[in-house]
């Protein structure tokens, strides 16, 4: 098991000290992290290691996981989009569905922690049904910049009980909410499965093991099969790419059980790049495994993420962090992720040409691609690693012990 001292040849002693004074005084203060799923997206990855260099610091965090049945999240999933900006008929129907499951799951969860974070919306609830003795938190992991009106006042009715939010970004912060909003970039691990260094056999043998050709060039976007990650956007980009450079579509793709979306866009997909599916230069990836992933991410030429809304890719990251430039739009969270034309190319979400044309300059020309993914490392090791991340967090929990 990794701990926090393994991170010193990563950021050097000085961060890892600092680690060590902010957690201080939070040492056996029992916290506890609630979202809606143990793995699939960003969040539980998020969490998977967190959690545990937390524990590593001297605090008693722990991680529960909502349960619902199986039309909840397919109702939390439609909150998910309305926060995003998407429509919604928001029924009764709806609203007790959602009500009912966070009390239920509430009657079996003993809340005494000494402070308890909510991710995102489909736990939120959960406030309205405890006996609150404790300062509660609300980390908000999606793009909320507009949200579908009726939604936003349905959900700020949970919201306005809480004694903080946290963003992924200055620009999600919310005026009509008068309580204290605070910004954490999310990050990654340098040292999981996902991110650590890998040889060049083990990288060659999970490629070959799930059968990925590399023989061209791969394209490479790693994602859910959801609306907000334009895999349709994808298709389109490869189709103009493929016509000046030959080279292979990678969709590298997980299930995450609160996202029942996922299959029905796969399904999709597969019809839709069904030619290509057959010439063999469109793949399709299952990405549950961690080294699996962190091959692909980092023998693609290329990684796109041709997102329509993003909280905070954490998939950009995780390129970056391989020395693999990124191509990504210009929404939500990715800007802060990206040094435009230094790290990789932003483009605006709808321009398919200008997203194509930025992916086959970095394909010919292997040394802008080798100079940004250098560029890209150094950028993420400071500003987007679990220890600053790890920081960010004793520093909002020392606030918020003392002051509530
Ligand atoms: N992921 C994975 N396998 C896949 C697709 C995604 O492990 O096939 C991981 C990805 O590496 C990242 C997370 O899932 O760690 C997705 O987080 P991100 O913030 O990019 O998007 P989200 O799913 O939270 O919207």
């Amino acid at each position: 098991m990794k701990s926090l001292d393994d991170y010193i040849p990563v950021v050097g002693g000085e961060v890892v000290g600092k680690i060590y004074q902010r957690a201080h005084r939070l040492v056996k203060k029992h916290i506890v992290h609630i979202n809606s799923t143990a793995h699939g997206g960003g969040v539980a990855e998020i969490l998977n290691n967190l959690v545990l260099l937390m524990n590593d610091a001297g605090i008693d965090a722990g991680w529960r996981v909502l349960i619902g049945p199986s039309d909840f999240f397919t109702i939390t999933k439609k909150f998910h989009n309305g926060l995003q900006g998407h429509n919604i008929r928001l029924t009764n129907n709806k609203k007790d569905n959602y009500l009912e499951t966070n009390e239920r799951f509430l009657k079996f969860t003993h809340l005494d922690h000494d402070c308890v974070i909510v991710h995102d919306p489909q736990p939120l609830s959960l406030i309205k049904f405890a006996k609150k003795v404790q300062p509660w938190i609300w980390r908000c992991h999606i793009d909320i910049t507009n949200p579908n009106p009726e939604l936003w006042e349905f959900m700020k009715t949970f919201i306005l009980r809480y004694d903080m939010v946290i963003v992924s970004s200055e620009n999600f912060k919310k005026k009509d909410l008068p309580l204290e909003q605070r910004v954490i970039p999310p990050s990654i691990d340098p040292l999981s499965a996902k991110n650590m260094e890998l040889s060049h056999t083990v990288i060659k043998k999970h490629l070959e093991k799930f059968n990925v050709p590399t023989d061209k060039p791969l394209i490479t976007q790693v994602s859910r099969f959801d609306p907000w990650k334009d895999p349709e956007g994808v298709l389109k980009v490869f189709e103009i790419v493929k016509e000046q450079v030959d080279c292979r579509l990678v969709y590298c793709y997980n299930m995450a059980p609160d996202d029942p979306e996922g299959i029905t866009i796969y399904n999709q997909m597969r019809q839709k790049a069904a030619k290509y599916l057959a010439s063999g230069d469109v793949v399709f990836v299952l990405g549950d495994n961690q080294i699996l992933v962190n091959s692909l991410q980092r023998v693609s030429a290329v990684i796109l993420q041709k997102s329509l809304r993003e909280g905070f890719g954490l998939t950009v990251s995780e390129a970056q962090w391989k020395g693999t430039p990124v191509v990504a739009s210009k929404v939500g969270g990715i800007p802060k992720q990206v040094l435009n034309n230094v790290t990789g190319f932003l483009v605006k979400p709808d321009d398919i040409e200008g997203c194509a044309d930025k992916v086959i300059t970095l394909l010919k020309d292997p040394n802008l691609s080798q100079e940004m993914g250098a560029k890209g490392k150094e950028f993420v090791r400071k500003n987007f690693l679990i220890t600053r991340h790890l920081s960010d967090y004793l520093n909002l929990l020392n606030d918020v012990l003392n002051h509530y």
